[in-house]
């Protein structure tokens, strides 16, 4: 066959996009299109610091792939990416090796450690699912291990690195979770500490200072402390190390939300990476490969307007996904490429129960209850969007009824 093969690697919300924007964008004689994924699972990265803290069902964020795709049009692979040999046109799996003609890379990200020492080693990050019933089982464990002995203060000592977006969102959930474990482990409530350390002078460094001083009063209010202008010099089996004169913090648990970078096969396989990502080009086509569109976390995209790149949302991943399947409509069929441009619907961050706080559309604030609705609605249309309504009563967060 001559079909034009075009292989999607990364079932995230780039790779679920891209494909299904595929399907729309080409009938079935004009080429074959390939998904990639680890698992035979997609799964809703933007819930995972629910996960983490325990606040939902691990299945709750999972979604089956072949109840989402095409599977008439799509041929689905679960096997893992090792390499991609760019100049050879083939993508190396665990199992087996294939080839393609177009490819778009959706990995998404990994924890970046900016070589501190022991982040490696000793810092959970809320990266997938795994990872992230992985912190669930090891918090619970941990009220568990000081009823046994009640002498290890640090069991009870939650430290979360990093104030940005997730960082926010998973002390929200920790806010919310650990007083119920409290309950549950019969444990004094007062013994919990839960410890946000971030280096920039604020927490949510970049949004509006309303919004931020809003979620560092309700975080506050229940019991979050924050060390804004504090850098973690070290991580310890038991605690961290921070500010030039390394105080130590003990704590059995560290989450690590300070930095993510692309997935490590991009650049191991050979792709440029500038502070951990590939600079696209507008038409998100990797550097001297035209066949090659890199999206999502694993991306730099420039903003135009601000010179700089756009942050790594699943807002924008999935706005990239229609970029990229029109863009490659239009090299194989011929046609004008396209830039990207994204259009900001808004953001909102969870704050933890009925908390929560954003943006919408023009810059419009939203607090508290209607904000937690707005985040329902977010995650319902993209729920909608991928799977229409049955997806959004099988899994979705708003329940009318
Ligand atoms: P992902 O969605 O991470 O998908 C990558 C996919 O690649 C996964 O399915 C994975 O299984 C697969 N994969 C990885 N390695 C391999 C391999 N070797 N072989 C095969 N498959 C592989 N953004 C927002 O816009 N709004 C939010 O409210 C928001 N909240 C967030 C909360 C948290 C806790 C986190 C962690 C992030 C949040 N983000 C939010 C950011 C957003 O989740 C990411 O920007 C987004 O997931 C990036 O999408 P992606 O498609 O690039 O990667």
């Amino acid at each position: 066959e001559n079909k034009p093969r075009i292989v999607v690697l990364g079932a995230g919300y780039a790779g679920m996009m891209t494909t299904k924007r595929l399907t729309q964008q080409f009938t079935e004689d004009e080429v074959e299109i390939v998904l990639v994924n680890k698992h035979n699972y997609h799964y809703q990265t933007t819930w995972l610091h629910e996960v983490a803290a325990g606040t939902i069902n691990p299945n709750q964020s999972r979604i089956m792939i072949k109840d989402v795709i095409n599977n008439k049009r799509v041929e689905f692979i679960q096997d893992a990416v090792v390499e991609i040999k760019k100049d050879s046109k083939k993508v190396v799996l665990e199992n087996q090796e294939i080839d393609y003609d177009y490819l778009v890379i959706g990995l998404g990200f990994e924890k970046a450690t900016f070589g501190i020492p022991g982040m490696e080693e000793y810092a959970f990050s809320i990266q997938d699912v795994e990872k992230s019933r992985l912190i669930r089982e090891h918090i619970e464990y941990q009220f568990a291990s000081y009823k046994n002995d009640p002498t290890q203060d640090h069991l009870l000592t939650f430290i979360v690195g990093g104030a940005g977006f997730t960082g926010i969102e998973f002390v929200g959930e920790l806010a919310e979770k650990l007083p119920e474990l409290c309950k549950k482990h019969d444990v004094d409530k007062n013994k919990v500490k839960i410890i946000n350390i971030e280096m920039a002078p604020t927490i949510l460094p970049g949004f509006d200072d309303d919004l931020l001083d809003y979620a560092k009063k309700s975080l506050e209010f229940r019991n979050v402390e924050f060390k804004t202008g504090t850098v973690i010099k070290e991580v310890k089996p038991d605690g961290v190390l921070i500010g030039e004169e390394k105080d130590e913090i003990k704590a059995a648990t560290v989450v690590w939300t300070g930095g993510v970078q692309a997935n490590r096969i991009v650049g191991n396989s050979g792709f440029e990476l500038t502070k951990g990502k590939v600079n696209v080009d507008p038409t998100l086509r990797a550097p001297g490969h035209d066949e090659v569109f890199i999206l999502g976390d694993c991306a730099w995209v420039m903003n135009q307007e601000t010179g700089r790149p756009y942050p790594p949302t699943a807002q924008i991943a999935i706005q990239e996904a229609d970029t990229c399947a029109h863009n490659i409509a239009a090299s194989i069929n011929g046609g004008e490429l396209e830039e990207f441009h994204f259009d900001n619907k808004g953001t909102v961050a969870s704050l933890g129960g009925k908390h929560a706080m954003g943006t919408i559309f023009d810059g419009h604030k939203l607090y508290g209850v209607q904000a937690k609705a707005m985040k329902n609605i977010i995650d319902d249309r993209y729920l909608f969007m991928l799977g229409g309504p049955l997806l959004v009563l099988k899994k979705g967060k708003f329940r009318p009824f």
